[in-house]
């Protein structure tokens, strides 16, 4: 991406990426949830991922940690993290763990809760919902339930 391109992004534009992601996600069976990290500086994308609970076998890798590795370790206290989907709780506490100033949430739809932890840790949270992402999220939840709980609560709530 140009400068000049990069630089003329908006919000919306890199949550319907996230969502993006979300989807390349569900298209490969697993649950569509999309992030991606942003420079504040240069407007950049530095960072991209999305669940891999079933596609890695991975009990905890969504899209926010996703995302988070494949920017590395770099200074996150000048990014923001635009995520499909309401972040977990432990999501949410990575994220102010590294120092993220903003948070761009796509969906309060389908999940909702960890605004005000963000927020009380000093980190910036905006809710843009993206309406392609909503009806994915719950298509998903409405088709698969039981992934959809593994991938919160882990399989022991699952054979509950
Ligand atoms: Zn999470």
């Amino acid at each position: 991406m140009d400068d000049d391109f990069s630089s003329h992004l908006t919000d919306a534009d890199f949550m319907a990426i996230a969502v993006l992601l979300a989807q390349k996600s569900y298209d490969e069976g697993g649950c569509p949830i999309g992030a991606v990290i942003v420079n504040n500086a240069t407007n950049k994308i530095i960072g991209k991922g999305h669940n891999t609970l079933t596609q890695e076998n991975h009990p905890y890798n969504h899209g926010e940690t996703s995302a988070i590795r494949d920017a590395g370790r770099i200074d996150f206290s000048q990014t923001t993290l635009y995520t499909s989907l309401c972040p977990c709780v432990v999501c949410a506490t990575l994220v102010y763990m590294r120092g993220f100033s903003r948070v761009v949430v796509g969906d309060i739809t389908n999940a909702l809760g960890t605004e005000a932890l963000l927020q009380e840790q000093g980190v910036q949270v905006d809710i843009l919902e993206d309406q392609q992402g909503i009806e994915l999220y719950a298509r998903f939840r409405a088709e698969k339930p039981e992934q959809d709980l593994e991938d919160w609560q882990g399989l022991s709530a699952v054979q509950k």
